[in-house]
C-alpha cells in the first residue's frame, strides 16, 4: 500500500512537472564538434525552436568517437525533458557499425522526429592539383598509399561516406578522425589532408568563394538550385548508383513523459515552418521534412529502416568498427 502510494506520488510529479514544461532553458547536444555542419543545423534550429517551445534551447557541443559520446550523454541523461539530442545518419550507421555501444538505438531514446535532409559533397584541399572529379580519379590512382581522408570519427557521415568511397574506388586511404568536420576543414584548408566528405551545410560557403575544390555531390540527384547546382554527382561521376544523404532528427532519453514530447513535436513541427529557418537551411542546401513524415513513430520506423539499409551495405563493404 505504502509502495503503491509512492508510486502514485512521483507519478503526479512528474505528471506536474511535464505540464510546466518547459520552465527553464533546455539543452540541446550536437554530438559534434562547433562550427560543423550538425552544429549549424542545431543553432538555425534552436533559434526557430525558441518560440513555439517558449523557452531558451542552448546548444552544447559534446564531439568525439563518431558521435557515440553525445548521443550516450542523451542517453543516460535525465527524462525530463531538458536534455535532448539532435543527430544525424551517425544515430543509425554508428549502430550498423559498431559492435557494442554503450547505448541501445531503439531502446534508449524517445523520438521527437526528424528534422531535414542535407546532400554530401567530396571536396578536396585547395592546393590538390585536380579541378574536377576525372581529374581527382587520376590523382588518387597515382598516389595510392599517400592520401589522407579527413573525418569526424568512427560511426560519422563523413566517415561512412569516406568508407563507401574508397570501397567503390577500390583505393585504400589514411583515415584521420577529428572530433567533427569543422576542425577537419580547418586541416583540408591547411592542406594537412587531402580529401573529405562533409555536408553542404558546412562547404556550401567554402565551395563558393574558391577555398576548396569540389568534385561531386555524393546522393543521387544534383542540388535543384543554388550555388552548388552545376556539381554532378558521383553517379555522374562514373561511380554508379553512389547515394548518401543525411538526415537529422531529435530525440530524449527514453521515459521522457509523453505530454514532453508531444509538446516538442509541435514545437518541432512549428520551427520547421519558420520562415527564417527555411531561407537559411535552403540556402546550404538542406531540405525541411514535410510536415507529413513528422510524427515520432514515423521518426522511429525510418531510422530502424536506415539501420536495416545499412548494415549490409556496411557489411558488404568490409567495414568493421569495434
Ligand atoms: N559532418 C560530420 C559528420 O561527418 C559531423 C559534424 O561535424 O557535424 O558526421
Amino acid at each position: 500500500m505504502r509502495l503503491t502510494l509512492i508510486a502514485l506520488a512521483a507519478l503526479l510529479a512528474a505528471g506536474t512537472a511535464a505540464a510546466d514544461y518547459p520552465d527553464k532553458p533546455v539543452t540541446l547536444i550536437v554530438p559534434f564538434a562547433a562550427g560543423g555542419p550538425t552544429d549549424k543545423v542545431a543553432r538555425d534550429l534552436a533559434e526557430a525552436l525558441r518560440k513555439p517551445l517558449g523557452a531558451t534551447v542552448i546548444v552544447e557541443n559534446v564531439g568525439g568517437v563518431g558521435g557515440t559520446l553525445g548521443a550516450n550523454k542523451v542517453a543516460k541523461a535525465a527524462p525530463d525533458g531538458y536534455t535532448l539530442l539532435l543527430h544525424h545518419i551517425g544515430i543509425a550507421s554508428a549502430t550498423a557499425l559498431y559492435r557494442t555501444l554503450p547505448y541501445k538505438t531503439l531502446e534508449d531514446f524517445e523520438y521527437l522526429g526528424l528534422v531535414n535532409e542535407v546532400p554530401m559533397t567530396l571536396i578536396g584541399r585547395p592546393s590538390l592539383p585536380a579541378s574536377n572529379y576525372a581529374e581527382l580519379a587520376k590523382w588518387l590512382e597515382s598516389n595510392k598509399g599517400n592520401i589522407n581522408l579527413a573525418h569526424a570519427g568512427v560511426g560519422s557521415a563523413s566517415h561512412l561516406c569516406g568508407l563507401l568511397y574508397q570501397s567503390a574506388i577500390k583505393i585504400d586511404m589514411t583515415t584521420v578522425p577529428y572530433k567533427g568536420t569543422a576542425p577537419a576543414m580547418n586541416d583540408l584548408l591547411g592542406g594537412q589532408v587531402d580529401i573529405m566528405c562533409d555536408q553542404t551545410t558546412n562547404t556550401t560557403g567554402q565551395i563558393e568563394a574558391g577555398k576548396v575544390k569540389a568534385y561531386a555531390v555524393m546522393s543521387s540527384k544534383r542540388l535543384p538550385s543554388g550555388p552548388l547546382a552545376k556539381l554532378p554527382t558521383a553517379d555522374e561521376s562514373g561511380l554508379k548508383g553512389f547515394n548518401l544523404a543525411v538526415w537529422h532528427g531529435m530525440y530524449a532519453p527514453k521515459g521522457t513523459p509523453k505530454a514532453v514530447i508531444d509538446k516538442v513535436n509541435t514545437a518541432l513541427r512549428a520551427a520547421l515552418k519558420d520562415a527564417d529557418f527555411h531561407k537559411r537551411q535552403e540556402a546550404l542546401g538542406a531540405v525541411i521534412i514535410s510536415d507529413a513524415r513528422l510524427a515520432p513513430a514515423e521518426h522511429k520506423k525510418f531510422v530502424e529502416a536506415e539501420i536495416n539499409k545499412l548494415t549490409p551495405v556496411i557489411k558488404a563493404a568490409g567495414i568493421y568498427a569495434d
